[in-house]
């Protein structure tokens, strides 16, 4: 490009087809021929040449510059390809800038620029444009009005009836060149390109391209807005709902929340809680105050809080100090038992003078169903206290006792704290139910919190780890009771005190049933004495043949069955009675309902138990050989354990089954011993042994046995299979043996005489260093069976082998008079 100097007026065209024309270079504006399009000139060399071109010819010459932020841009800042355009109107506003309607009318080439000093004239050249309409060409100009259609209903800023004039529009170079500047966002290079594109057909060619282009670029703009839209519009919707949602909440929860922390506040001023109680609960309630109430954090402490307050904090019942009155809520409860009530009102006594008691706790050790339970409740009764039961069976761990740390998620308090809650007094008799049943596992040993509330050092204090505060139980009565004291961990046991109740003769289960069972169970379904009797002697039968235990529960289960049964009876008699009538008012029910009097006697008892349960240990059994009854203690009581011992052909072996434990097998083999060393005397070859195998059995095999007190009943045993000589049926014994036969203590002898008279023994050997328990056993008990004292195996010999069977007259009275003199001097006979 050369600026030739060539005088502003000269715009004629020339020879060579180049046009003289005053330049304005345009800035991010495009013309394009056939298009008419308002511009705003203000610059002032712009302006100038647009005064020149009107005083010629009103044709001016419009290109872009390059870099439209230049103000005063050279030659070589503007395009050379630029448009002719024609001045339609031109107007001078105000601010001196001119607004000019102008109309393109073809491309031009710039040859040359001449600057003036007032604008640029350029000498250019106007250009053909190549239009070689094929087919090709006709149907990328339809294509293109088809995309174009489709543009401008996508871009929603053209106005939609420039369709309507594209339409109309044939020649395709004006349909390419007012398509395009319809496109506001080509881009300039884009937007020159097209300009300097003189072939028709490329031209159409690039439009239609940059069409699809724009739209697709719509299209995803489109997608992109949709989607944010939706988006926005989903997370404003949660928020909002949110929003709502937690002011909902606030506005009812925080109603609930402020009655909830009222009451709460309340609750602390009408309780008599101690200083350090009530800060910690009120620390706690203003963090509730803070927190969301719906939060986890608020359930934790609104648990705790409630925990807290709902404990009887300083609240006492009053003691009733009359001993009188204690014997006689004793008296009237139980039945019997006067050694242990006794007990219990010395217990009582101590209490009421020095107020606290600082000694061992009451156990009550004894099997089941012998009134343990009942007996405390009593004590709470006598002393006009709260009564409260923990079960210890089976507590393993010791937060189970002291609690869970308040961190724990589903923490709670122990089985103490929840006892008090539930006495809602802070001196109530607490039961600790089996405490030979606390166990020891990894999670800390349970007993170490019981001793800790026991012991009246410790108690005052007691620390509960979810509460974490202390609480004082010193004022609490404990008892204890337990099945078996043997196993009461060594601690716990040097804090109890032990009261054993050791079960109840056939007389007093009779009279337990008839005084306070039966009346018991009459109440509780719904019935009255007038309805139902039981004879004398059905009761009699309820404890013989359908329950065998040291204590009363089954025989109270059992009575308790039949009034259900006659309940129930009673009942379908009244339905098929009045069948047709209306629905009686409930008085009127009632009253039909117990209008009735049933006597249930010996015979109708197994109308509502069934048959007998248990027999009489003897009845329909004879005396056999090689089988003796032993007397055993179980913490459920006392109980019959036979012995059978059978001879095989053998080698020598002593085989013994019945799950024994060590100290039975040994009682065995010094049973085994024993009878060797005493063959001559009980007339058996010095080498018996050696061609026999013995086997003794305890049946009842599935329980595991063991205890030191059978060796007597298994040398019995032994000896009657080995002389063949039957064992007395009618007598039971216990006692361990020695290896020169003589008899050892043994422990439990109420429970087992007991058991024996229960089973229906009439005579019972027992070791004469036991002779001192022979207190505890009731007189009723020692009236109906024979108790005989013996120190050696020969004596038990004498009580127990049936001597008709021995045919060696001699031999027979040998013994007999050797053991008779013996037992003369040695045993007691009591009759
Ligand atoms: P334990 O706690 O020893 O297992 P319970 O105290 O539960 O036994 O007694 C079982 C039932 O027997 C209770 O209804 C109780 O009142 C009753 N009972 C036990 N012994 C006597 C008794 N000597 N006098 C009256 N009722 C008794």
């Amino acid at each position: 490009m050369t600026n030739e100097n060539k005088s502003p007026q000269d715009t004629c065209i020339n020879k060579d087809d180049t046009i003289t024309l005053p330049l304005l270079p345009l800035r991010n504006i495009f013309v394009f021929p056939s298009t008419i399009i308002p511009l705003f000139v203000g610059r002032e060399k712009s302006v100038k040449a647009l005064e020149d071109a009107m005083k010629k010819n009103k044709q001016i010459i419009l290109c872009s510059q390059k870099d439209p932020r230049l103000t005063d841009p050279e030659a070589k800042d503007i395009h050379n390809f630029g448009v002719i355009a024609n001045i339609l109107q031109i107007l001078k506003l105000p601010d001196k800038t001119i607004k000019v309607l102008i109309e393109g009318q073809n491309r031009a080439l710039i040859k040359n620029f001449k600057e003036t000093d007032r604008f640029y004239l350029v000498e250019a050249k106007v250009l053909d444009e190549q239009r070689k309409i094929n087919e090709e060409s006709e149907a990328l100009l339809r294509a293109l009005k088809s995309s174009f259609e489709n543009y401008v209903r996508l871009n929603k800023k053209i106005p939609p009836e420039i369709i309507v004039s594209i339409a109309q529009i044939t020649d395709p170079a004006k349909l390419c060149d007012t398509i395009v500047i319809q496109l506001p966002n080509l881009r300039t290079e884009d937007k020159q390109n097209l300009l300097e594109e003189l072939d028709v057909n490329k031209r159409i060619e690039k439009v239609y391209q940059l069409i699809l282009s724009e739209s697709e670029v719509i299209r995803t703009e489109k997608k992109i807005r949709a989607r944010v839209k939706q988006q926005m519009e989903k997370t404003q919707k949660e928020y909002y709902l949110h929003e709502q949602m937690t002011a909902i909440q606030k506005e009812l929860g925080s109603k609930d929340d402020i009655s909830e922390i009222q009451e709460f506040e309340n609750k602390i001023k009408s309780q008599n809680m101690p200083k350090e109680v009530s800060t910690k609960v009120e620390k706690e309630i203003k963090k509730l105050k803070s927190s969301s109430p719906m939060s986890a954090e608020a359930g934790v402490i609104r648990n705790y809080v409630e925990t807290v307050i709902s404990l009887p904090w300083q609240k006492f019942t009053k003691d009733n100090t009359s001993l009188e009155h204690a014997e006689k809520t004793l008296e009237k409860d139980h039945f019997g038992l006067t050694k242990i009530k006794e007990r219990i009102l010395e217990y009582l006594s101590v209490k009421h003078i020095i107020d606290e008691i600082r000694g061992p706790i009451l156990c009550l050790v004894g099997p089941p169903g012998v009134g343990k339970t009942s007996l405390a409740k009593s004590i709470a009764k006598c002393l006009n206290r709260k009564f409260v039961k923990i079960s210890l069976g089976g507590v393993k761990d010791q937060s189970e006792i002291r609690g869970h740390r308040k961190t724990y998620i589903g923490s709670m308090p122990g089985k103490i704290m929840h006892a008090l809650k539930k006495a809602d007094s802070s001196n109530p008799v607490i039961l600790l139910d089996e405490i030979d049943k606390v166990g020891m596992d990894h999670r800390g040993d349970p007993t170490a919190a019981l001793l800790e509330v026991l012991d009246p050092e410790q108690n005052t204090k007691f620390n509960d780890h979810y509460l974490d505060i202390d609480y004082d139980l010193s004022k609490c009565l404990f008892i204890a009771t337990a099945n078996n004291s043997d196993i009461i961990s060594k601690p716990l046991l040097d804090r109890t005190e032990l009261v054993r109740i050791s079960g109840y003769t056939e007389n007093e289960k009779f009279e337990i049933s008839k005084r306070y069972l039966i009346p018991k169970q009459l109440k509780l379904n719904g019935f009255t004495n007038k309805n139902i009797k039981i004879e004398d002697k059905a009761i009699t039968d309820i404890i013989r043949h359908y329950t065998r235990e040291a204590g009363v529960r089954n025989l109270e289960k059992e009575i308790a069955s039949i009034f259900r049964k006659i309940a129930r009876q009673r009942l379908l008699k009244y339905k098929t009675k009045n069948k047709k009538q209306k629905n009686d008012s409930k008085e009127v029910f009632q009253k039909k309902l117990l209008s009735f009097t049933e006597t249930i006697t010996q015979k109708s008892i197994e109308l509502y138990l069934g048959s007998h349960y248990f027999f009489n240990h003897n009845k329909n059994k004879k005396s056999q050989i090689g089988i003796c009854t032993g007397l055993a203690w179980t913490p459920y009581g006392g109980d019959l354990l036979s012995t059978e011992v059978v001879i095989l052909p053998g080698q020598g072996k002593l085989l013994t089954t019945g799950k024994l434990g060590d100290t039975m097998q040994e009682s065995a083999q010094a049973a085994m011993s024993y009878v060797r060393s005493r063959a001559g005397f009980l007339g058996l070859e010095k080498d018996f042994y050696q061609k026999i195998d013995i086997h003794i059995h305890v049946p009842e095999g599935a329980i595991p046995k063991d205890g030191p007190s059978a060796g007597l009943c298994m040398a019995t045993a032994l000896i009657s299979a080995l002389t063949k000589r039957s064992v007395n049926r009618d007598v039971a014994m216990t006692g361990e043996i020695t290896l020169t036969g003589r008899a050892l203590p043994i422990g439990g002898l109420k429970e087992k005489t007991l058991a024996a008279h229960r089973g229906g023994i009439k005579k019972v050997l027992f070791p004469k260093e036991n002779i001192k328990d022979l207190e505890d056993i009731p007189e009723s008990i020692k009236k109906s069976i024979k108790i005989i004292a013996v120190s050696h195996m020969d004596e038990v010999l004498l009580h127990t082998l049936i001597w008709k069977n021995i045919t060696n007259k001699k031999t027979k009275d040998e013994l007999y008079h050797k053991l008779m003199k013996k037992s003369d001097s040695n045993s007691i006979f009591l009759q």
